[in-house]
């Protein structure tokens, strides 16, 4: 399944319709009072549904994603500043826009369905836990946002349900979302993990052996060309073609 409504991205195994997203982005869509079944986008790979979420994202923000050293999973360097180092490689992606007002003001939806099991608070605002439906020993961490006022322990979200804003920063770290996907080292129940999520904050995350961060890649599905695009490439080596046999067929005919 190609991400809509170009047909024109691969790699995307489940994308909400991305003219729906736009088209519903002010809305405020209620959360999904049932757990997700089969066939409501949960059974792609993490990282298909992230590249379909940065995909979404970038379509309904009008201008590329901030892309610059720093922002990807693994980076000991801060985005935001030259010259000074993160304390720890970085456990996620961040995503903004180069305008932090314009990041503040686009609404934040979720990467899949799942059920949220944690609310955290971190140095720019607050992260939102949700476990992954089919794969329950994984997490998807939302942080720096300021939440939506329905996102509550317990409750399932899908795609479209409204996660929040980007958190205002009064810091030299502008506004922006990031997202890491954590493993535990067993599947948990929804109860277990609300229970172990509890006693987890951002300065001890690094601490507990139950869980560690997956990688992630701050990547777009691959596009791929369109028949105008394909149709040009074709007529251009045409062309090319036709050319070169025209000035052979002229210079071997010339007395
Ligand atoms: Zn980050």
């Amino acid at each position: 399944m190609h991400c809509r409504p170009c047909e024109t991205w691969v790699d995307a195994r489940r994308c909400p319709s991305s003219v729906a997203a736009v088209a519903v982005q002010r809305v405020k869509v209620p959360i999904s009072a049932r757990e997700p079944m089969d066939g409501d986008g949960v059974g792609g790979t993490a990282q298909d549904a992230i590249s379909c979420w940065l995909h979404d994202f970038q379509l309904s923000a009008g201008e590329p994603i901030l892309q610059k050293a720093g922002v990807e999973y693994g980076s000991e360097v801060m985005w935001w500043s030259d010259s000074r180092r993160r304390k720890r490689p970085h456990e996620g992606i961040d995503i903004t826009l180069a305008d932090a007002c314009s990041m503040r003001s686009l609404p934040l939806r979720f990467a899949e369905p799942g059920r949220v099991v944690g609310i955290i608070d971190d140095f720019l605002g607050r992260t939102v836990i949700v476990q992954r439906p089919r794969h329950r020993e994984q997490f998807w961490l939302y942080a720096h946002v300021e939440l939506a006022d329905d996102i509550e322990l317990g409750c399932w979200v899908t795609e479209a349900s409204f996660l929040g804003h980007a958190a205002a920063s009064a810091t030299k770290c502008p506004s922006h979302l990031h997202i890491s996907l954590v493993e535990s080292a067993g599947v948990m129940s929804p109860t277990e993990a609300s229970d172990a999520w509890q006693r987890v904050t951002w300065s001890t995350i690094h601490e507990w052996d139950w869980l560690r961060f997956v990688p992630l890649t701050l990547q777009l599905p691959q596009r791929r060309p369109t028949h105008t695009e394909r149709g040009l490439w074709w007529a251009g080596l045409l062309g090319g073609v036709l050319l070169i046999t025209c000035a052979a067929v002229s210079r071997y005919r010339r007395p």
